[in-house]
């Protein structure tokens, strides 16, 4: 099953119980609009190279379309279209005044230069720069991407149209970026399995977590759950995993892996192969690293008994039967992973009140607004006898549908 077919599944779910007009699921269920581009980069060795890029809008009824912008060599146009349906959903039940898009280029961005790489994102913007805009389309990093990218791609717009620092999110500070946005992905994960940890009645110091994928978002998870008490025994990269049961310094992790490239080798714990972190017995596994990372074929290996998406998409329909049937349970990405965009929102209306705000005013306001859906989240998941997914999809997209209605649907 494609990326985008599956999570067009959690849709119609959803569509299913809250008796959607048939009009209404032909509009949600498929991208508004796609645009298919070539990004033309002049290489450092005097070739050009020709990638294939994407930005999918997927609904605005809401607000401007809103997400990130990836690199990766496995991006396509199916991919994008899933990420931007997610993000039109994780925008929803944040109650954000976004709608959701995405967009991505094929291309390994570690096989160029800095110099090619400041080009590739020029040139992505200059692509697909007239369906931009603060009230039209607000772009933000995703992976691969971080604030240096958004800084060039601020750039190239402002060249043509002037200085609109809310036409994109996750910027430097120095060109109107949030304090705050980088750590938000991490941070707004904790806080919504702080507040699940509440309801179930655990203790963090008693709760083991093991985070696969140490990027942006697995990193900040990882060292901010250290910090709050939170059991870290294992963490794993693309390269390898490193395991202690009796738990890692997520910080002293992340300096190996700046110094070797990996955290594999980090003498605080054990060295596994990356695959094998997911047998790792804990009580929460959290998949930070790319799409359909537990899958039929892995998912009986899992021990743990709660899942929390950080990735977009990390668990297929099928892996999710299988550990719904084991009675673990799943935090959906269109939740946990909403930190970032929720502190994009705040990025965004700073920049447009020409305003800047203390960091502790970001994290409180991430925290409040994370733990607001947490809650709303698990109130219809009770009411209601669904699962977290399905309580989440219901009010996210019982919310896209009112606000098409209230348009008048075109
Ligand atoms: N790329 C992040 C996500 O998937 C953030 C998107 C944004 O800030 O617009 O949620």
């Amino acid at each position: 099953m494609g990326a985008f077919e599956a999570v067009r599944g959690f849709f119609q779910g959803s569509a299913e119980r809250l008796g959607l007009e048939p009009e209404m699921r032909e509009m949600l269920s498929r991208p508004y609009r796609e645009l298919a581009v070539q990004v033309r980069v002049p290489m450092d060795d005097g070739s050009l190279a020709v990638f294939p890029g994407y930005r999918v809008q997927y609904n605005g009824a809401r607000g401007p379309y809103k997400g990130g912008v990836r690199f990766h060599p496995q991006v396509t146009l199916d991919e994008i279209r899933c990420f931007a349906a997610l993000m039109t959903w994780k925008t929803a039940l944040l109650d954000l005044p976004f709608g959701g898009g995405k967009g991505g280029v094929r291309v390994d961005p570690k096989l160029l230069s800095e110099a090619e790489l400041e080009r590739l994102s020029r040139r992505f913007m200059h692509a697909v720069g007239h369906l931009v805009g603060p009230t039209r389309d607000v772009m933000a990093p995703d992976v691969n991407t971080d604030a240096r990218v958004m800084g060039w791609m601020f750039d190239q717009y402002s060249r043509h149209v002037g200085w609109h620092p809310e036409i994109i999110t996750g910027k430097p500070l120095a060109l109107g970026g949030s304090l705050g946005r980088d750590a938000a992905t991490g941070r707004g994960a904790l806080v919504c399995l702080d507040r699940l940890v509440r309801e179930w009645g655990w203790s963090r110091e008693e709760t083991r977590v093991v985070v696969q994928g140490f990027g942006n978002a697995g990193s900040w998870f990882a060292r901010l759950a250290d910090e709050w008490g939170y059991r870290v025994i294992g963490i794993s990269d693309s390269k390898g995993a490193v395991v202690n049961p009796g738990g890692l310094e997520p910080h002293m992790v992340l300096a190996h892996k700046r110094e070797t490239g990996s955290v594999a080798g980090f003498y605080g714990g054990e060295t596994l192969e990356a695959d094998e972190l997911l047998g790792v017995e804990a009580d929460v596994i959290v998949p930070a690293a790319l799409e359909e990372s537990i899958r039929a074929d892995n998912v009986d290996r899992i021990r743990a008994k709660v899942i929390l998406e950080v990735a977009n998409y990390p668990v297929t329909p099928e892996a999710e039967q299988v550990l719904l049937g084991r009675g673990v349970t799943v935090v959906p990405d269109i939740l946990s992973s909403a930190g970032g965009v929720v502190v994009s929102y705040l990025e965004w209306a700073q920049n447009t009140q020409h305003e800047r705000w203390r960091e502790q005013e970001v994290n409180d306001r991430l925290a409040e607004m994370m733990t607001a859906a947490t809650e709303a989240v698990i109130t219809r998941s009770e009411r209601y006898e669904v699962t977290l997914r399905e309580a989440a999809y219901d009010i996210a997209v019982a919310r896209v549908a009112e606000a098409e209605r209230a348009r008048g649907y075109w």
